[in-house]
């Protein structure tokens, strides 16, 4: 159950029993620093409740990720899901933040269009208009059974201060996440990386959060991160210990979005181009270069990157 979810085990544990025993509190309020997982295990929760296979009675308690429930969730235009981020302002619909009340009575407070449950999640909730929550605990006192507000927060106290619908919320709170858990997330996202002298400091560094860890390794990778990583990667495959899984994984991990796979790119072409050591630099130079105008042109980044490790595993570099 929660199988994507980091960590968190006595929260998951919370959270699936009340399915089980299908005793799902109307609100709930996730405190805990960003990047430990609360705005995931919403998703995962919301999924789990209103997936179309009916999971909640399963052994697993994992959504199908396959039925249109799940992918409208996924893409977050279902129609009885509704997420709100009130730091920044912005509204899954687009609607302004002055303007939450008025979402919250006509699209919120409604009974379901398609699904069992109607489902709310605020993020940075401690800075809801305290107007809003106590629209929100008005809705629950009229036995609103269908609804289920969960309030994601970093700052339980403000939350407390400002709100009363936090007395009549379930609380989990969210602990940051321990090493093993950290660099389990590590080898799945950037494998290369775990070889890394610089692990243990990026592990201390990110304060038991992945969001934090994402964020390190984002200006690692403008610095020294991204240059090691390829340095490891083309002496992987040079003496020949990159394995075919390892390259399909490492395609994965940076090929979400064009940018990011040019920019990985073009560090890979400048390193070999300044690095004599490579006698096949330019058969090296050409494979890449060829990479990069398909991906320039729209062909798809992953099957790209795939051809391109491959191409590179197959091309005996020597120094
Ligand atoms: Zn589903």
């Amino acid at each position: 159950m929660f199988n994507n979810i980091y960590g968190q085990l006595q929260v998951k544990k919370i959270i699936s029993n009340q399915i089980i025993a299908n005793n799902i509190p109307n609100s709930y309020v996730f405190v805990g620093q960003d990047g430990v997982g609360k705005s995931c295990t919403a998703w995962e929760f919301v999924k789990i409740l209103n997936c179309d296979k009916n999971v909640t009675t399963s052994i697993d308690l994992e959504p199908c990720r396959k039925c249109s429930t799940c992918i409208k969730i996924e893409k977050n235009i279902h129609p009885d899901v509704h997420y709100i981020n009130i730091k920044k302002h912005l509204f899954n619909k687009k609607i302004d933040i002055k303007n939450l009340n008025e979402y919250l009575v006509s699209k919120v407070i409604k009974y379901s269009y398609e699904s069992k449950w109607k489902i709310l999640i605020i993020e940075s909730a401690e800075n809801m208009d305290i107007s809003s929550s106590n629209l929100l605990l008005n809705v629950f006192d009229r036995n609103y059974n269908n609804l289920v507000v969960i309030m994601l927060t970093e700052n339980k106290e403000i939350m407390a201060v400002k709100h009363k619908i936090i007395f009549y919320s379930h609380i989990l709170f969210f602990k940051p996440l321990n090493d093993t858990t950290l660099l389990k997330w590590l080898k799945l996202n950037y494998p290369l990386f775990v070889n890394s002298s610089k692990i243990q400091k990026l592990i201390d560094e990110s304060n038991g959060s992945i969001g934090k860890m994402k964020l390190l390794i984002k200006n690692y990778s403008k610095h020294l991160y991204i240059k090691e990583e390829i340095n490891n990667l083309l002496t992987n495959i040079r003496k020949n210990k990159l394995y075919i899984s390892e390259a399909f994984n490492l395609s994965q991990s940076i090929s979400k979005n064009k940018e990011k796979t040019l920019d990985y790119i073009d560090k890979i072409i400048d390193i070999v181009s300044c690095n004599i050591n490579y006698s096949h630099s330019i058969n090296i130079l050409k494979l890449l270069f060829s990479a990069r105008s398909l991906i320039v042109k729209n062909i798809n980044i992953n099957m790209v990157l795939d051809n391109l490790f491959l191409d590179l595993l197959n091309s005996n570099l020597k120094i």
